[in-house]
């Protein structure tokens, strides 16, 4: 049997994370956070001492660094080169470079190949997010999801999550400046043909969870 293959974009904050891990938890699958194999590209190049204009030698470092993804998502982990930055990679310092990496063309076509492979050798079904997974990672996904929530409720949410971690700025930068950063390499404010959009602005986890099951196992029952 073919995997069934889920894609959840949406900007930082919509609670893409919590959600996919819960729609892969509740059907037994496998789940693939692509935002975090950018993090973890964007800390071994904090470390690496290459320049940002030098493109050619982050594409080159990126393509030789071995990624080691969980896709567990009761525990959801990422090795770069036998190191364990699960809990690096979610530093401000991360949040706040990322994007400069992640607009490099060469580091995404070496991610989105890694991430095909990924979602190809998944066994049974697997939910995917990132920003760019509806539209040019998985665009023939069984159902495709478009998360999005309003700019206050996706930042109250992150501060929630980070608490003393981050300062009132830094939060704000996290969301509303990556968010542009982001949009201008992958679409992911506005949804494109045969994505469906859920609004969780109002609407708490368990809410938006089920009805992000209800439209798979409709979707599945149709493809029967
Ligand atoms: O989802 P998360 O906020 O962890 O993603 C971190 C960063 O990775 C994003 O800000 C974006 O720059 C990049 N990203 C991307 N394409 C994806 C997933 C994440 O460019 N599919």
């Amino acid at each position: 049997m073919s995997v069934v293959v889920v894609a959840i974009d949406g900007p930082s904050g919509s609670g893409k994370s919590s959600t996919s891990r819960a729609v892969a938890e509740h059907f037994g699958w496998a789940y693939l956070d692509t935002g975090a194999m950018y993090r973890a590209v964007a800390w071994a190049w904090l470390g690496s001492g290459i320049p940002l204009e030098d493109a050619d030698a982050i594409v080159a470092m990126v393509r030789r660094t071995p990624l080691r993804i969980t896709t567990d998502p009761a525990a959801p982990g990422i090795a770069v080169d036998g190191t364990d930055v699960s809990t690096a990679i979610r530093d401000p310092r991360v949040s706040a470079e990322v994007s400069k990496v992640s607009s490099i063309q060469g580091v995404r076509d070496e991610l989105i190949a890694r991430q095909r492979a990924l979602i190809a050798a998944a066994d049974g079904g697997i939910v995917v997010e990132g920003r760019d997974i509806t539209t040019v990672v998985a665009p023939d996904a069984d159902v495709r999801i478009l998360l999005v929530a309003d700019p206050g409720a996706r930042v109250a949410r992150r501060a929630a999550e980070l608490g003393a971690r981050a300062t009132g700025a830094e939060v704000t930068d996290q969301v509303i400046r990556r968010d542009r950063d982001d949009s201008r390499v992958t679409t992911f404010t506005e949804a494109a043909a045969g994505v469906t959009v859920i609004d969780s602005t109002y609407d708490d986890l368990p809410t938006v969870v089920g009805r992000v099951v209800a439209l798979v196992e409709q979707t599945l029952a149709e493809e029967h």
